[in-house]
């Protein structure tokens, strides 16, 4: 069985965001980037998959500009065989990343594809659900855990209640969620040995794919600014404060 996982090189979880002086977007120069958290959750999953010797290979996908490469190093230093970069230098949308990961889907002919739940700089959490509709596959969304059988796997999904387990048929996308395993750091060794695997460089043209933007940002704007909080002395000073200040009840 192969599997493909997607990583998205995002800003770090760890930095303050900032937003650019004309709202157009977040300050992405001289920040640190990462792999979105849940992508590393994902390449986590396909490697324990393999380690269990129910997968034979499992390929990294990336679609962005050429540092995106340096995202497909970190999963191949977790233990991803070989990379693909989807090159481009226009923002992608969702739904072209799910047409991006189909056509490579098409050409690999993977049994299985690991996708985050979502990214953490749109949070979309599309890109997934877009893919299986577009494949005609099973999806397992919000994956807490998945357990894979010869042509089925069943899969627990985090949902608003508590847990749902589900039985898909295999070709299926999987997305994951935060608790289904805690990523491994890549080892030194690892790393070295990364430098060294394959990553095919295409772009969406060669994958004869559309990657036209359909939405447009109009505007990004800051959170607004924390309240300090106040002591209050009673429980009648909350209510009275609740209702004449806050205005909530
Ligand atoms: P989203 O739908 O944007 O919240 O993203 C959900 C998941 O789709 C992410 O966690 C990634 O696994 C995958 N994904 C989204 N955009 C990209 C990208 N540019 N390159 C690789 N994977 C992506």
């Amino acid at each position: 069985m192969k599997v493909i996982v997607a990583v998205k090189r995002v800003v770090d979880y760890n930095v303050k965001i900032r937003v650019k002086p004309d709202h157009t977007g977040v300050e992405t120069t001289n920040v640190k980037m990462s792999m979105n958290p849940f992508d590393e959750i994902a390449v986590e999953e396909a490697i324990r998959l393999q380690e269990s010797g129910k997968v034979e290979e499992v390929i990294a996908v990336s679609c962005g500009i050429s540092q995106c490469q340096e995202t497909i190093r970190t999963a191949l230093a977790m233990g991803a065989d070989r990379g693909i970069l989807v090159e481009c230098d226009v923002e992608l949308q969702p739904l072209a990343v799910a047409k991006l990961l189909k056509a490579i889907v098409q050409n690999e002919n993977p049994e299985i594809v690991i996708v985050g739940k979502q990214a953490i700089d749109d949070d979309s959490n599309q890109t997934g659900q877009m893919l299986a509709a577009l494949l005609g596959w099973s999806q397992g969304t919000f994956a807490s855990q998945i357990v894979l059988g010869e042509d089925s796997a069943k899969v627990t999904r985090e949902v608003d209640g508590g847990l749902e387990t589900v039985n898909l048929n295999i070709p299926a996308v999987f997305t994951t969620d935060l608790r289904l395993n805690e990523p491994r750091y890549a080892s030194l060794p690892n790393i070295m040995k990364a430098k060294k695997k394959p990553i095919d460089i295409l772009t969406p043209e060669q994958l004869g794919v559309d990657i036209t933007p359909r939405l447009t940002t109009l505007r990004v704007n800051e959170p607004p600014v924390r309240q300090a909080g106040v002591m209050v002395e009673s429980v009648t000073e909350l209510v009275d404060k609740l209702k004449n200040e806050a205005k909530v009840i």
